[in-house]
């Protein structure tokens, strides 16, 4: 593959935004943010490691891989606008198998008015695919995840869990029940991350924010930490699609509180403020669910608490339950 013809075939004829003063085509991209801070995060995704290219077609390598930076920078509280892309290219990936995973990418960007701004091209044993991404966020707008206060009511936006039965179907089930399950693998194959909902949160003062990719127990855990307090939630509250109830126990509650990739938002915002929330939520059509509190902890006593029919036990990061109270 030569790479010159690459680079030409994935170059975009315009760019959606104004900010864009050089993209693509000299020895790096210039941007003009004249207002706002600049967010900016960068995650590798690696054949083998983080998807299979036997389960994972190219399209969706590409889509997954920018969903996962736009979800970070939601989870800030900005706005994404450009994404630069740096590949490693094994020599037996056929040039349209290449384009395939840019055209993903492009699929999601769209839909958020982002411009591929540059990147890098080598040749290597493993596929790689490393995006960085740039976003927006007025100054008093920025959600840390350490601004969890006593007090506060959390929140979760969408279901939990769909990105990992989806996962699961396409990894076991047979054909036909890939038809009824459509709907999981299209949450794990295509997530949307939640732009538009935090984008519509900007009446709102204070909110702790972390996006869901590792799964809400291990979300919630780094929110309390950061926050010094603990966090009580409500299993029953914790949202899910009502095809979830056609599988165990065991694998709903493992994948509600630690399937990652869903790309939800976990957060917490004081309970006066529940309403803009709410006007947020329909205004984006936005599924949101009132999950828990947040409550003041000594030292070293910071954690999640998940509260069971009468019991309340302490949930670790991995999702794990146990009694310790
Ligand atoms: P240089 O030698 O100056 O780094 P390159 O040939 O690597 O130049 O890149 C030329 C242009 O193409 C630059 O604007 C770079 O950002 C862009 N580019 C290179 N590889 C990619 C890629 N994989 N995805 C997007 N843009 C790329
Ligand atoms: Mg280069």
């Amino acid at each position: 593959m030569e790479e010159f013809d690459f680079i030409r075939s994935i170059k975009p004829d315009y760019y959606r935004q104004s900010s864009v003063i050089k993209g693509i085509g000299d020895d790096a991209a210039i941007i003009r943010y004249p207002y706002q801070d600049i967010i900016t995060t960068v995650d590798t995704m690696v054949e083998n490691v983080h998807f299979s290219a036997k389960t994972t077609e190219p399209f969706h390598i590409g889509y997954r891989a920018l969903a996962a930076n736009i979800s970070d920078i939601a989870a800030m509280g900005g706005q994404p606008t450009a994404y630069l892309v740096s590949i490693v290219i094994p020599d037996h990936w056929q040039l349209e198998a290449v384009q395939s995973i840019y055209q993903g990418m492009n699929q999601l960007a769209r839909t958020f008015q982002m411009d591929l701004i540059g990147g890098d091209t080598v040749s290597g044993e493993q596929l790689s695919l490393s995006i960085t991404v740039l976003g927006l966020v007025s100054a008093d707008k920025v959600r840390y995840r350490s601004t969890a206060q006593p007090g506060d009511l959390v929140f979760v936006t969408g279901t939990l869990g769909d990105s990992a039965c989806g996962l699961h179907i396409l990894l076991n089930e047979s054909l036909e029940d890939h038809s009824r399950y459509q709907y999981f693998i299209s949450r794990h194959q295509k997530p949307v991350p939640r732009v538009d909902f935090i984008q519509a949160c900007q009446a709102i003062g204070r909110m702790s924010l972390n996006d869901i990719s590792d799964g809400i127990a291990s979300e919630a855990n780094e929110i309390a930490e950061t926050s010094q307090v603990q966090i009580e939630l409500d299993y029953h509250r914790i949202p899910t699609h009502k095809k979830l109830a056609d599988f165990s126990e065991e694998q709903q509650k493992d994948w509600s509180l630690s399937g990652g990739e869903d790309f939800e938002l976990i957060g917490t915002i004081a309970e006066q403020e529940v309403d803009k929330l709410q006007q947020a939520a329909v205004s984006t059509q936005t599924k949101l669910s009132i999950i828990g509190r947040v409550t003041s902890a000594d030292q070293d006593n910071y954690g999640v608490w998940l509260r069971e029919r009468q019991a309340v036990r302490k949930l670790d990061p991995t999702g794990y339950t146990h009694l310790r109270r």
